[in-house]
């Protein structure tokens, strides 16, 4: 029959391709024991709860009748037999479990979710059928830069509120290295930048997905004195540039004696 394993792997591996050996339980009769799960030379006892029947019959009188009820013997789960001189090599079981090793090739774009087929590698067939196939279930960990949208992957980035404004050039991730990115003067909050063939590959094909890159401004909780004042400058230059600027500015100047 066939088998299905899981496997995880990092988004890296996933981008890149990679190549892992796992273990395969197999199973396989005792070659001690030939499979009756005894010690050599021992056969197998009469159960003593059931006597050899394999069923325990309860027996209860009352003022309406005698009732009986049969259950199944539990010690020997109804065989009326049970092995005193377990076999040492399977510990009584009639199988031993191997562990093979087998090396999976999971291709460069692999989608949390696919299975990789590695054909006759499942359990052995019962009565001489062929055994069946292997099925490796992969599992991509989430990561912590990106999230994956089918082929493409999406980031954020981090600029400073100055950055934003007056532009500037950023180290960017991508799954296989750092790259530079061009922000320009006066980016808003959330622009998304696209970046074309820089998201995952697809699975045979020569094609590859976006890297979609989400602009943050970061905001200064904190001012120094300095950058205090230097941003008071600013706001009057950027109230005066607007002939006034805002409504409250308007309110305030309408209100002002005229001289
Ligand atoms: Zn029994
Ligand atoms: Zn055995």
């Amino acid at each position: 029959s066939d088998l299905m394993l899981e496997l995880e792997i990092d988004l890296e591996e996933a981008y890149l391709g990679t190549s892992r050996e796992i273990q395969v339980p197999r199973h396989e009769t005792c070659g001690e024991c030939g499979g009756s799960g005894l010690e050599k030379g021992y056969g197998k006892d009469l159960c003593p709860d059931c006597g050899g029947d394999g069923r325990i019959t309860h027996t209860r009188r009352s003022s309406f009748g005698t009732f009986s009820s049969v259950t199944t013997c539990r010690r020997c789960k109804g065989t009326g037999e049970i092995n005193t001189h377990p076999c040492s090599s399977c510990e009584g079981k009639g199988v031993k479990t191997l562990l093979d090793t087998l090396k999976v090739e999971v291709p460069a774009g692999v989608s949390d979710g696919d299975r990789v087929r590695i054909k006759g590698k499942g359990e052995a067939g019962t009565g001489g059928a062929p055994p069946g196939d292997l099925y490796v279930e992969v599992r991509i960990r989430e990561h912590d830069t990106f999230v994956r949208r089918g082929d493409d992957l999406l980031a954020e980035v981090n600029v400073s509120m100055a950055e934003a404004a007056l532009g500037t050039e950023i180290d960017i991730p991508t799954l296989d290295g750092v790259e530079k990115l061009r922000i320009p003067p006066g980016s808003q909050p959330g622009t998304v930048f696209r970046l074309r063939g820089r998201g995952m590959p697809r699975v045979n094909s020569r094609s590859t997905g976006d890297l979609y890159l989400s602009l943050n401004v970061n905001i200064p909780r904190k001012l120094t004195a300095e950058q205090r004042k230097l941003l008071e400058e600013f706001h009057r230059i950027e109230s005066q540039g607007k002939g006034g600027g805002g409504f409250i500015h308007r309110l305030r100047k309408a209100m002002r004696p005229q001289s």
